[in-house]
């Protein structure tokens, strides 16, 4: 049973995907196999994931006025997702981003954020009501920071949790690391944010002990095949991924997000929620694409019975 509506605030682009034989290096053109274009962008990607495993979701982003900006919209509302808060650009096109996955399943990236980068904390004003009624906020760093930090704010405010992905990778400050229930860097992140080189659980541990010590309540940082590493005051706690196998690790992380936030709504704890992330994740990874990938509440029990 739901016990916390969530709020996601964050991006929505256009992913166009290709599959290649490897990742073309600079300067080099190469024939790539097949061409597939998705709805992504971190915020949407994570709101959906969390919509199909049964999560009450309100989205908040940003597009422009044009044909992506309207396909989003419309499969957002499809996924059963509050789209009442939605906003539009009128000057900016929607977010883009071109993908390239090769034959070892990882990818290559180039985002053009277009109106996500316009969402303002003026546009956040008229949606107090919303941001009060969530349990619990997830974000992500695919808008302003600005934008993100006055969510932060006004949700602690409100009595809500924030739960932030901090990708793509970047600097934070203190500030607004004082104000997260949970942190979930991957490992490129989590050296962005200590400077240690995430390499395996050792170096995972110090990172997550400095990201703590910085007044984050709880961290996870999440090792891709290697699963997620959470630290709750004093006590680390190895979560191993499912062995699967992996095609496509694209929203590997959103899934993951997604699925934690449906679990800790739902009132599991920290542990039970981040095993769920990990199953949801190890599914979403067997498939091509961003939220093509997700997959729906009944799958996990299907696949992990
Ligand atoms: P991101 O996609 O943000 O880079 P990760 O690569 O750390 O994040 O993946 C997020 C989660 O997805 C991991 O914690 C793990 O649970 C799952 N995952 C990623 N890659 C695999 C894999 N090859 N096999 C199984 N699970 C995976």
């Amino acid at each position: 049973m739901i016990k916390f509506e969530i709020l996601v605030v964050g991006s929505s682009n256009t992913d166009m995907v290709i599959k290649a034989g490897h990742l073309p290096s600079a300067g080099e053109t190469i024939l790539g196999g097949v061409f597939f274009m998705n709805p992504g962008g971190k915020g949407a990607n994570q709101a959906v994931a969390a919509a199909r495993l049964g999560g009450k979701i309100t989205f908040i982003c940003k597009t422009g006025n044009d044909i992506f900006g309207k396909q989003s919209v419309q499969l957002f509302e499809e996924e059963g997702i509050n789209t009442s808060y939605l906003l539009s650009d009128p000057k900016n096109p929607s977010g883009v981003a071109l993908i390239t996955v090769d034959d070892d399943a990882e990818n290559c990236i180039v985002v053009a954020s277009g109106a996500n980068a316009t969402l303002s904390p003026n546009d956040l004003q008229k949606t107090q009501e919303v941001i009060g009624n969530a349990g619990i906020v997830l974000m992500q760093l695919e808008i302003p920071l600005e934008t993100v930090e006055y969510v932060a704010e006004k949700a602690i405010n409100a009595g809500a949790k924030v739960i932030l992905n901090p990708a793509p990778a970047c600097k934070l400050p203190d500030s607004l690391l004082k104000k997260l229930f949970i942190i979930t860097p991957n490992q490129t992140e989590a050296e962005m944010l200590t400077e240690i080189k995430v390499i395996d659980i050792d170096t995972a541990k110090q990172a997550a002990k400095i990201i703590q010590a910085k007044g984050v309540e709880n961290v996870i940082i999440t090792l891709g095949q290697n699963g997620a590493l959470v630290l709750t005051e004093d006590v680390f706690t190895h979560v191993k991924a499912h062995k699967v196998n992996a095609v496509d690790t694209t929203a590997a992380g959103d899934v993951f997000n997604g699925a934690l936030t449906v679990a800790l709504a739902e009132n599991l704890d920290l542990i039970a929620a981040t095993e769920f992330a990990c199953k949801a994740a190890a599914i979403a990874v067997t498939r091509l694409g961003a939220q093509s990938s997700a997959p729906y509440r009944n799958e996990i029990s299907q696949v992990f019975n």
